[in-house]
């Protein structure tokens, strides 16, 4: 008796990331430039930080003689 597992996987259903519609093959996985844009807005404001210099209370003491 064998089990024969469906290895016939329907594609992903690929999903615009921003409003869940199909996307544009063009946009992919986008469905318009508008989402495009808004996820890359999306990207820059939660995750693109200018990095600063070390946090105000570093390891190192600069003002120790
Ligand atoms: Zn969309």
């Amino acid at each position: 008796m064998s089990q024969i597992v469906e290895l016939k996987r329907k594609p992903r259903k690929a999903k615009c990331p921003i409003c869940a519609r199909p996307p544009l093959a063009a946009l992919a996985p986008f469905c318009s430039k508008r989402c495009k844009d808004e996820d890359l807005r999306r990207w820059l404001d939660g995750g693109y930080r200018i990095p600063t210099d070390e946090g105000p209370d570093g390891p190192e003491a600069p003002d120790v003689p």
